[in-house]
C-alpha cells in the first residue's frame, strides 16, 4: 500500500497528517481541496512500472499508488482499464497527425466517476463505514449507487430534480435512497455536506473528499501504460467542478515524480459557455480563492457547476502544464455527439462529446498545433442522455413493410 505522507493544501500550502483531517483544509475552508501526497522516493525504489499488471485487476493494478491497504477488499465491479483507441479518422478530421480517444463510458455505471466511487467505497469498507452519501449532477451518484450496490453499502443521494431520466433511473434501480432536490447542483451539494456532518455519513462530495481525485487519477496511469509510457503532448478533458482534470493532472504528476514518464501533458479543459467559471478565471487571471459563483446553465448537465468545487486544483492543472481552458456553446456540444460517434464509433454523452468541439477550438486558436499528439478523454456514455442525442440527428426513414416503400425511402431508382 502507498503510505500517505501528507495531505497538503494547494491554497495555503499547510500540510496535515491524514488522521487529522477528513475533508478540506481547516485553514482555507471549502476552497482548500487537499492533495494526497506520497513518499515518492520510497515508492520509486519499491515499485516497478512493468510489474503493475500482476498487482490486481483493472484500476486495482495501481493499488500500491492508491490510499488503501494492500490487502483491502475492493468492490468486485470492473472499474478502469477502459479502452484507448487510435483514432485516425478523427485525427484527419481535426487536421492532426495523431489522436486517440479513451472511452471511460465503458465503466460499469457508464462514466469516469466509477473510478472515484470505487476508491471511496473501498476506503469506506476498510474503515467500517456503512453509509456513504453524495450530491451529484447524476454520474457521481450513479457511480456511488452502483458500486455501493456491489458490496451492499447504504447509499444516500442528493441530485437536482432536473437530472436526465436515465441517470435518475440508475440510482433507483441500484437501490440508493434518492433525494430529488428542487434546486441546482450547487444547492444540492451544500445540503448534502450539511446532512453528512449532522448525521455522520461518509461524504463522497466531489473535491470536498480529497480521495475522489485519487480514484480518478488512475485514468492517467492507464493512458501512460496503454501508450507504453510515451504520453501524448495534449490531453483534452471536459470540466465542471474540475475534479476530473485535477485527477488527470495528479495521475501524471505521480508518474512524473516516480520518473516513469518524461513530461506531463498539456491539459486543455473544455467548459460549456453557460457554465464557464474556470475558463473566465483562467482568462482573467483570477485566483481560486477569489472566484465568485455564477448561474450555470448548459444542456451538458455533467459539466454544469456555478462555483466549481475543485477550482484550486483545476486552475493549477492547466496553469502548471501550460494548458488552457476553452469555452464552447451548447449548440456545438450537441453537434459533437454524432460527429464524434461517426468518426470513432464511440457514443458519448453531451459533457463528454464536448471535448471534440473543444479540440476544434483549441486547434483554431493555435493552442494545439497539427504536429502534436492529442488524446480526447471521453468521460461518459451516450446512453446516459438519449434525449439530447436524438436532438443532434435527423429521424430515421419511416417505411411500409414493402420493397417499394424501402426503395422509395432510399431513393433507389
Ligand atoms: C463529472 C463529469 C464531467 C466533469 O467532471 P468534473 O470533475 O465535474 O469537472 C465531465 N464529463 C462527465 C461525463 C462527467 O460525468
Ligand atoms: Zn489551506
Amino acid at each position: 500500500m502507498a503510505v500517505i505522507l501528507e495531505l497538503r493544501c494547494p491554497i495555503c500550502n499547510r500540510s496535515y497528517v491524514p488522521e487529522a483531517v477528513q475533508y478540506t483544509c481547516p485553514n482555507c475552508g471549502p476552497v482548500g481541496t487537499l492533495d494526497v501526497l506520497y513518499d515518492y522516493s520510497a515508492l520509486k525504489t519499491q515499485l516497478d512500472r512493468d510489474g503493475l499488471r500482476n498487482q490486481g485487476q483493472w484500476m486495482w493494478r495501481y493499488k500500491s499508488l492508491l490510499p488503501i491497504g494492500s490487502d483491502a477488499v475492493v468492490p468486485p465491479l470492473r472499474v478502469g482499464m477502459t479502452p484507448l483507441y487510435g483514432a485516425a479518422r478523427l485525427a484527419e478530421n481535426l487536421g492532426l497527425q495523431r489522436a486517440w480517444v479513451k472511452d471511460d463510458g465503458q465503466n460499469p455505471t457508464g462514466s469516469l466517476k466509477d473510478r472515484a466511487s470505487a476508491l471511496i467505497v473501498a476506503r469506506a469498507m476498510e474503515q467500517g463505514v456503512t453509509t456513504v452519501s453524495t450530491a451529484s449532477t447524476g454520474n457521481a451518484a450513479a457511480a456511488l449507487s452502483g458500486i455501493g450496490a456491489s458490496v451492499g453499502m447504504n447509499i444516500i443521494i442528493f441530485v437536482p430534480a432536473s437530472a436526465p431520466e436515465a441517470k435518475i433511473a440508475q440510482l433507483l434501480v441500484y437501490g440508493a435512497t434518492v433525494l430529488l432536490v428542487e434546486d441546482t447542483y450547487d444547492v444540492a451539494f451544500d445540503l448534502c455536506s450539511e446532512m453528512c456532518e449532522r448525521e455522520g455519513w461518509y461524504c463522497r462530495n466531489t473535491a470536498m473528499n480529497p480521495y475522489t481525485t485519487e480514484g480518478k487519477k488512475t485514468v492517467s496511469y492507464e493512458i501512460a501504460e496503454q501508450l507504453n509510457w510515451d504520453v501524448p503532448d495534449v490531453v483534452v478533458v471536459s470540466v465542471g467542478d474540475g475534479n476530473i482534470i485535477a485527477g488527470v493532472y495528479k495521475g501524471f504528476y505521480d508518474l512524473y515524480q516516480l520518473g516513469w514518464i518524461q513530461r506531463i501533458p498539456r491539459l486543455i479543459g473544455v467548459q460549456a459557455e453557460g457554465s464557464a467559471a474556470l475558463y473566465q478565471a483562467w482568462k482573467d487571471g483570477v485566483s481560486a480563492a477569489d472566484m465568485q459563483p455564477i448561474n450555470a446553465d448548459t444542456i451538458a448537465d455533467s459539466i454544469s457547476a456555478g462555483l466549481p468545487r475543485d477550482r484550486a486544483k483545476a486552475l493549477r492543472a492547466v496553469r502548471e502544464t501550460n494548458g488552457a481552458y476553452i469555452s464552447i456553446p451548447d449548440s456545438e456540444i450537441v453537434a459533437a455527439i454524432p460527429k464524434l460517434a461517426q468518426l470513432t464509433g464511440v457514443f458519448a454523452e453531451p459533457a463528454a462529446a464536448a471535448v471534440y468541439a473543444g479540440t476544434q477550438h483549441a486547434i483554431q486558436s493555435k493552442l494545439i498545433s497539427a504536429d502534436e499528439t492529442v488524446l480526447l478523454l471521453l468521460t461518459g456514455n451516450g446512453l446516459k442522455d438519449i434525449k439530447r442525442a436524438q436532438q443532434s440527428v435527423a429521424q430515421g426513414l419511416r417505411v411500409q413493410p414493402t420493397i417499394e416503400s424501402v426503395r422509395q425511402a432510399l431513393r433507389l431508382s
